[in-house]
């Protein structure tokens, strides 16, 4: 029986998660079960099968036709409407979404984190935490307690998302950012679609779909 798993996304983001995706495999696998497994690259922008960091790569086409007895897909980009896109796909194709969570990342109590995230290196998910589908942690991120985290949400590096924060599906919350924390009547709500700039001091709520920086972080206009 052979289990085939793939990283979807060959650029930045995908290589960086192989190995991450490599950890979550060897915990994964049983070596009781008379089971063959491996990883391969996705990604679109191929035509032909080639070798990437030691892996297979292939477009979406060629994965489909390959013959084994289970697939399983982390979809390693970070653009997060690609990543709804690809998601919706695999799902209509009967394939599931890989997550992948490095070997030291720390998870307190009841961090309930939905299907397809990819948790990275260094990476802490304090206690009672809800977080949605295909979530993103870069590396030296933390969630700390009582936040509530959407689909398709992404931390860049070292994101410092404070306790009794909400942030809405599709947020980008940019690298260093910090995000002051929110009281438990009153949590500091990060807005669909927002996006936070790197480095920025998130003092308060941030309406859906605008991007703020600086420090304290304010609204920039788009061009
Ligand atoms: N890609 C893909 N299918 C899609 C959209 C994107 O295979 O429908 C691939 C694209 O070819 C590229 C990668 O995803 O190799 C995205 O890389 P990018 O450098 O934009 O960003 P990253 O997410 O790696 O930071």
């Amino acid at each position: 029986m052979t289990k085939l798993y793939a990283v979807y996304g060959v650029s930045g983001c995908g290589r960086s998660l192989m190995p991450v995706a490599r950890q979550q495999l060897s915990r994964e696998q049983d070596v009781s079960e008379n089971q063959t497994s491996e990883i391969v690259f996705i990604d679109d922008a191929l035509t032909e099968i080639a070798m990437v960091n030691g892996h297979r790569a292939m477009n979406y086409t060629q994965f489909l036709q390959e013959d084994v007895s289970q697939k399983s897909v982390l979809i390693a980009i970070a653009n997060s409407q690609v990543r709804e896109k690809l998601a919706n796909q695999l799902v209509q194709d009967h394939i599931s979404l890989w997550s992948v969570y490095a070997d030291n990342v720390v998870l307190m109590d009841d961090a309930q984190i939905a299907e397809g995230c990819a948790i990275s290196p260094f990476v802490s998910i304090t206690s009672n935490i809800k977080i949605g589908k295909c979530f993103h942690a870069n590396l030296y991120s933390y969630v700390e307690h009582d936040c509530v985290i959407g689909d398709f949400v992404t931390f860049a590096p070292d994101v410092k998302c404070n306790g009794n924060i909400h942030i809405e599906d599709h947020a980008y919350i940019g690298a260093g950012a910090v995000i002051k924390q929110g009281t438990p009547d009153r949590p500091l709500v990060i807005g669909k679609g927002a996006i936070v700039g790197m480095g920025a001091v998130v003092t308060k709520s941030v309406p859906a779909g605008v991007t703020v920086v600086g420090n304290p972080a304010r609204i920039i206009e788009p061009k």
